[in-house]
């Protein structure tokens, strides 16, 4: 498996050097709108420190990330009125992974709603 890169555009999100649209925010996590929302209120969560993906994440990045998923699928049923969240991570390319900063995807759901197609 490749090295982590930090010119990904997530890192780039986390140095502030191209804007996002923050949701939340702790010491190991940020979490951001997708800027392609398959659902309303898709949202990103990763974590602060480098980590390609899943595959090579530790098991303490993973139990952030996951505390943080939980937090703001709970805030979007709220919000969004959702009936479900769907949780979806990709580990590289041949897993569907485009941007190589490990990133969870929550896709609020409502009941017979169908998933747009990515891009
Ligand atoms: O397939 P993967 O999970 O790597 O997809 C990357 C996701 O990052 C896509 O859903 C895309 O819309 C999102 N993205 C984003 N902001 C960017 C670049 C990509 O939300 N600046």
């Amino acid at each position: 498996m490749a090295t982590y890169d930090d010119s990904n555009i997530f890192a780039k999100i986390l140095r502030e050097e191209i804007p996002s649209f923050k949701v939340y925010e702790d010491d190991e996590t940020f979490c951001f709108m997708d800027i392609m929302p398959r659902a309303e209120g898709h949202c990103l969560v990763i974590p602060k420190t480098p980590c390609r993906n899943m595959l090579d994440a530790s098991p303490s990045q993973l139990a952030a990330c996951m505390a943080t998923v939980q937090k703001v699928s709970n805030a979007c049923l709220r919000a969004f009125g959702a009936d479900g969240i769907t949780l979806q991570q990709f580990s590289e390319a041949a897993g569907g992974q485009e941007v190589f900063h490990l990133h969870f995807h929550i896709l609020p759901r409502k009941e017979g709603d169908k998933l747009r197609p990515p891009g």
